[in-house]
């Protein structure tokens, strides 16, 4: 099994090396991590200035770009093969509910779904680190029992209709984590207000505010899992059409027509 590993917190952050030493064992993997944290990235590509990539001493790629574009490269020119996986993280902190939107962690997995590969992003629900190497002995449990499904595939799972998962990981000692539940995404309260501050020449600085408090925790939600200890796995599609609406804005637009006829 090939698995093409980045994240964006960097390529020196301890959930990166972490993952990589835990899934080192099972396949052959490769990482490919932005030079610097690209938290909240996204999805986004640089698109107007050149990337340049290097070799860490510990044969990690690093690369003066955001995570989706250290994928992007490592799949359209860097690796030789196509990887069976592309993992994501473990990123410093919960990817939960509306947070997906936002996350580079989430960003890096979904551009290797794009390309038509399974993918997972890993996060630890805190920041800090604590138990991070429980984390990634999760995260590699995860990737074995799927690990038949990657290679052999297996109906309805294999890579002719990859899969993206969102996985995020309680801060716990082994014994107090609990199983895997499969979740929805919650919801986040909007953010708190940014937060100004004077720089040294006199000019007002403005820094994003933290993301808000949960909103929707209710049961079956990736909060409500974590916060009961488990391991959240939250399926993602990429398709962000309201399907639900769309007879309605069918037949809004229709009637507007009408009345501007
Ligand atoms: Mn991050």
């Amino acid at each position: 099994m090939k698995i093409l590993i980045s994240n964006d917190d960097g390529y020196q952050a301890s959930g990166i090396v972490a993952l990589y030493e835990a899934l080192r064992d099972i396949a052959q993997v490769e990482v490919v991590a932005p030079e610097q944290n690209n938290s909240a990235k996204s999805n986004a590509l640089t698109l107007h200035s050149p990337m340049y990539v290097h070799r860490a001493a510990n044969g990690f790629r690093y690369v003066n770009g955001t995570p989706a574009d250290c994928v992007h490269i490592a799949l359209t020119g860097l690796l030789d093969y196509r990887p069976d996986l592309v993992v994501s993280g473990i990123n410093n902190g919960a990817n939960m509910g509306d947070d997906t939107i936002y996350s580079g962690t989430v960003g890096a997995a979904m551009e290797g779904y794009l390309f038509g590969i399974p993918a997972i992003a890993f996060s630890q629900t805190e920041k800090g680190w604590a138990h991070v190497d429980e984390a990634a002995r999760r995260a590699r449990q995860l990737v074995e029992q799927l690990a038949p499904s990657l290679q052999g595939g297996e109906q309805g799972l294999s890579a002719a209709s990859p899969w993206l998962l969102n996985v995020n990981i309680p801060n716990l000692p082994a014994h107090d984590i609990k199983g895997m539940k499969i979740t929805r995404l919650g919801r986040r309260h909007a953010a708190e207000r940014v937060i100004t501050q004077t720089s040294p020449r006199g000019e007002t600085m403005y820094w994003i505010g933290s993301a808000g408090p949960a909103k929707d925790d209710s049961e079956g939600t990736d909060f409500h899992a974590t916060t009961q200890g488990h391991v959240s796995i939250t399926p993602l599609q990429v398709d962000l059409t309201d399907h639900e609406r769309l007879t309605y804005w069918a037949q809004t637009t229709e009637r507007l027509g009408r009345a501007t006829a």
